[in-house]
């Protein structure tokens, strides 16, 4: 399949990318999920594709995500809207009202800010807890040395279900190590789904058992 690094259909390239990557990790191509993340991108760069047949998108801001994406599901049944970037609780009733996943749980306010909405409006996103596995200050996430007390917490204390765990490896570093420590740390907590590889590395990711790839300049371009 021709697919190189000018490929200017980026969801393609990005598809054929998956393929390979499921097929060298000897996994099947439905075992990972393609997040198309269409932060700052509008509904016109949006439109193609999902007529290219892309369902699964992912936005970092609330905000942003409720002015774009409730025209966009209206007109195409089918749309699975995933937030990956930082929650705060005061956005956590319009967070569970529009998201089907959300990808960064990682404090207790959180999760008694989800467990009410989740209870309030019976709706059920999948959750993730969010490894800050370089341990950057300035990163949210819950510290490796700490996941496992927190998933416990978010299970027992506010009765969440946790589908699985999220991660942004630090900019300057190999990604594997953090991708192999989050996987690590999902199976030892029984969790199944993995929400890592972004579109530098989610090649790398996939071959680590990342069960959702979130890729966006590869996609849309750059930002
Ligand atoms: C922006 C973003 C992505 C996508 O990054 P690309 O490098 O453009 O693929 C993935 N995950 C998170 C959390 C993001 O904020």
């Amino acid at each position: 399949m021709p697919a190189t690094a000018v490929e200017p259909d980026g969801l393609a390239a990005v598809e054929a990318a998956i393929l390979r990557a499921c097929r060298d990790a000897r996994r099947e191509r439905s075992s990972v999920t393609l997040v198309a993340v269409s932060k700052t991108f509008d509904a016109d760069a949006i439109a193609p594709l999902i007529a290219a047949g892309q369902r699964v998108f992912g936005e970092n801001r609330v905000q942003e995500a409720q002015r774009k994406w409730p025209a966009l599901m209206a007109a195409h049944p089918g749309i699975a809207l995933h937030l990956i970037g930082p929650l705060q609780s005061n956005k956590a009733k319009e967070a569970v009202a529009l998201f089907d996943a959300i990808h960064s749980v990682d404090r207790p306010s959180i999760c008694e800010a989800l467990r009410k909405e989740i209870e309030r409006q019976d709706r059920q996103p999948d959750l993730f807890v969010q490894i800050n596995t370089g341990e950057e200050p300035q990163k949210a996430g819950v510290a490796p040395s700490e996941a496992d007390d927190f998933i416990a917490r978010c299970r027992d204390t506010y009765g969440l279900t946790i589908a699985g765990l999220m991660c942004i490896p630090p900019m300057d570093d190999a990604p594997a190590p953090h991708f192999a420590l989050t996987a690590k740390i999902a199976r030892r907590n029984g969790l199944t789904q993995l929400s890592m590889g972004m579109s530098a590395d989610f090649s790398i990711a996939i071959a680590l058992g990342a069960t959702h790839v979130r890729v966006g300049s590869a996609i849309f371009g750059t930002r």
